[in-house]
């Protein structure tokens, strides 16, 4: 569903964002297709519409994630919060593997999430060894 949001708040999610995935790290270039606006609450369960709710995510981790907000750590099989990119250190939970294809989950919340967004799809590997190609290396802040 589409969201409005006003011109200064989408210009601060652009800031901290920098149009790509807060999740997964997929930059609007590379995937080709506007970053959607993800409630990290979601609206469903009154998460609102501002700042400290808010991520850019790409559209395949949005669907993923969908209304969830705690997943099952695949270690453990506990059930944890999912990554909050407002409130977690991307580095903190993820890193990338040495060739930069897949996302590494270091925590149980990054674990949780890499399994529960699916951040290592096989459409996603593809399109990274593609970028890896061209000399695309991975953010890992
Ligand atoms: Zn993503």
């Amino acid at each position: 569903m589409a969201v409005y949001l006003s011109t200064a708040l989408r210009q601060r999610l652009v800031e901290i964002d920098d149009h790509r995935c807060a999740y997964c790290h997929t930059s609007q270039g590379n995937s080709g297709n506007p970053m959607v606006v993800d409630h990290l609450l979601p609206r469903s369960k009154g998460g609102a519409t501002t700042f400290e709710n808010l991520c850019f995510a790409c559209y395949r981790c949005n669907l993923f994630k969908s209304s969830q907000v705690e997943a099952i750590d695949p270690l453990s099989g506990e059930t944890v919060p999912l990554f909050h990119p407002r409130r977690n250190r991307w580095g903190d939970h993820f890193a990338w593997n040495e060739a930069g294809l897949r996302i590494l989950g270091l925590t149980p919340i990054g674990r949780a999430t890499v399994t529960a967004l699916n951040m290592n799809n096989v459409v996603i590997i593809d399109a990274r060894r593609n970028w890896v190609r061209l000399g695309w290396r991975p953010i890992a802040d």
